[in-house]
């Protein structure tokens, strides 16, 4: 059985903090590189792919095996020409971009984000409002629009095909590096994360700067707490579940 291990982890408010390098991501950029051939690292984000890579070559990222962008919505691989068609395929079933939008525009309270953040696979909005996410949720199956809503941070709504995600994209990446599932490590501070944080075979950390959301998080024992907030959240849960170690 090969001895790689995949890293997984969302970017804001996990490892960078406003773009900014957070605690601890010295010592984390140390240790994947002690590690470099045999980790699998992976940016689990909202951010898009050209986002992504700015903070790549701006020095604060190191460079990633792949790139789950736009929530999970689309994987990218060196040279980052073109999103996985394969992913790309299983996503696409059943998904109806137009519904999502016009359910959306029902209520008063939400607010489209800026045309970048919007995709083929996305619909992304503001919304301050909490306690309407259920709602949202509610109308989009009354409309028997089968898709999947995301809140992150108190402000982001996303809406996205109910076969894509973080935790879909991850899966998908880990399967076709053949790498198994107790050697990997998922990370990661706000509501996108939260499928990718309980699905039950991996191990994971919720940085101790978790947002609100994170409340809801099953108390599934994969899933570690982290005291220290940021990249050393990240690096106190890797050395619990003996990610760099674990044969
Ligand atoms: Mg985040």
């Amino acid at each position: 059985m090969s001895d790689i291990r995949m890293l997984a982890l969302d970017i804001d408010g996990t490892v960078l903090d406003d773009s900014q390098p957070t605690i601890g991501l010295g010592t984390l950029h140390f240790l994947v590189g002690q590690h470099r051939d045999r980790i699998r690292l992976v940016f689990a984000t909202g951010r898009s792919l050209s986002s992504t890579l700015k903070l790549v070559e701006q020095g604060l990222l190191f460079s990633p095996d792949a790139i789950a962008a736009f929530v999970g919505t689309e994987l990218w691989l060196p040279p980052w020409e073109k999103p996985d068609p394969i992913f790309e395929r299983i996503i696409r079933r059943e998904w109806d971009r137009e519904g999502v939008v016009k359910t959306l525009k029902a209520f008063e309270s939400i607010k489209p984000q800026p045309e970048e953040m919007q995709s083929q696979w996305k619909v992304s909005s503001y919304l301050e409002d909490a306690s309407l996410v259920p709602v949202v949720d509610a109308a989009l199956s009354a409309r028997g629009i089968e898709a999947t809503v995301l809140y992150s941070c108190g402000l982001y709504l996303d809406v996205i095909p109910k076969n894509a995600g973080k935790r879909a994209g991850v899966d998908y990446l880990r399967q076709s590096w053949g790498i198994a599932p107790k050697r990997v490590l998922v990370g990661g501070n706000s509501g996108n994360d939260i499928d990718m944080l309980e699905d039950p075979r991996l191990p994971a950390v919720v940085v101790g700067n978790r947002e609100d959301e994170l409340q809801q998080l099953s108390e599934a024992k994969q899933v570690y707490q982290a005291e220290a907030p940021f990249a050393a959240g990240v690096l106190e849960g890797a050395a619990v579940h003996e990610f760099w170690t674990r044969v």
